[in-house]
């Protein structure tokens, strides 16, 4: 496949040079969303077309993930290739759309969510049942009691006695079982509740995820909101990582990933959450501390991280230096949370650029 380079002013270099929208389109917020989805669809089509890539579900998807923000590392690869005039291939595409695609989590969740509606309603059932036998259960019983103390002599009342006793048996026999299933339903519940806190943990660092971030971030976005507190988020990113891999294999790359997922786990607290956005890459916010007090705090962790001399610990070779970059964003100096991401994001690329190891400010 031939290497298609992207004009200047195609959707694709829009979008990364971050061009404001055209004063008409800023008439109103429906003006504003159908325009922000032309624009959309522009980068997907200029890109995939402009790379000559089959304009397939998977690409579209990825392709998607990536201009659409929902994937904010994905987005920074893809443009880091453009911009070092990299052709995207197919393989590439294939590589990337690993990261676009769902999770296991978002999976779980949907699962689980049938599973509570379905719970909830045979638990509804059940009380309903439960109550409903019980009522009848008494009436029988005040009726056997009728029967038996004032009707004893006659044959076909006592069979009547009988028949009631019977019913006020199976009746209690019904009750017990409904009792069984109320148990059982609720275990079942636990359990999913388990599953879910596992689906929100990256199983590596024991950090939450990207996913669970996404729902902390939205949190302590609206607690900072209401309490009128500051709120900062960085984006965190290995330096040379793939070297790391290459010289000392992957396993060895994942004990460095949980070396800074420690550091980094140090100065969280209630107010500074830490998360594994994906691969190599961190992320965290800061609430009630100023941008200046949150990018201090990220540094001095930077600043002791990199005067560590790791050791890779099954063949003792030295390791060495690692460090990482950071970009770090106040999140109420942009409109929504994905813009202060993505400011987050960009001030990550311009660490890498100005020689990395440091944390820059959007
Ligand atoms: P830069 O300083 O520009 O960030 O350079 P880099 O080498 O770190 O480049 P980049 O961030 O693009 O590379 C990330 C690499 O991290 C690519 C991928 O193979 C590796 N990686 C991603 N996830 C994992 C993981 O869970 N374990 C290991 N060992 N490697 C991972
Ligand atoms: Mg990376
Ligand atoms: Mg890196």
């Amino acid at each position: 496949m031939e290497n298609v380079s992207v004009k200047p002013g195609s959707g694709f270099l829009r979008w990364f040079s971050e061009s404001p929208l055209p004063p008409e389109a800023e008439k109103t917020s429906e003006t504003l969303a159908s325009h922000a989805d032309r624009e959309l669809l522009e980068r997907i089509s200029d890109f995939l077309l402009g790379n000559r890539l089959e304009v397939s579900q998977a690409n579209l998807l990825t392709a998607h993930a990536a201009f659409s923000g929902a994937v904010v590392g994905l987005a920074r690869t893809i443009s880091a290739k453009v911009a070092a005039g990299e052709k995207i291939t197919q393989s590439m595409m294939d590589h990337y759309a690993v990261s676009a695609l769902p999770g296991k989590s978002e999976e779980l969740d949907s699962l689980a969510a049938k599973v509570e509606r379905t719970l909830a309603v045979f638990e509804h059932t059940s009380s309903s049942a439960k109550k409903s036998t019980k009522e009848y259960g008494e009436v029988l019983h005040a009726q056997a009691s009728n029967l038996s103390a004032n009707l004893t002599h006659d044959l076909v009342l006592q069979n009547l006695v009988e028949i009631t006793k019977t019913m006020i048996e199976r009746t209690d026999r019904i009750e017990k079982e409904m009792e069984r299933s109320e148990k059982e339903a609720s275990s079942l519940r636990a359990s999913l509740e388990k599953a879910r806190r596992e689906a929100d943990l990256d199983h590596l660092t024991g950090l939450a995820n990207r996913r669970a971030f996404e729902g902390v971030f939205e949190s302590q976005y609206r607690i900072a909101q209401s309490e009128i507190e500051p709120l900062s988020v960085a984006f965190c990113d290995i330096d040379h990582f793939k070297s790391i891999n290459d010289k000392h294999g992957h396993d060895t790359g994942d004990r460095v990933i949980q070396s800074i997922a420690q550091a980094l786990t140090r100065i969280s607290d209630d107010k500074c959450h830490v998360a594994r956005h994906g691969g190599e890459e961190f992320v965290l916010l800061f609430r009630g501390i100023s941008l200046d007090e949150a990018w201090q705090k990220l540094d001095d962790t930077r600043k002791q991280f990199a005067a560590r001399k790791l050791i890779n610990r099954l063949t003792d070779e030295p390791i060495g230096h690692v460090t990482f970059s950071a970009g770090i964003a106040n999140v109420f100096a942009f409109d929504d949370r994905r813009e202060a991401l993505r400011a987050a994001d960009l001030a990550l690329y311009k660490a890498k650029d100005s020689g990395r190891n440091c944390i820059v400010k959007a």
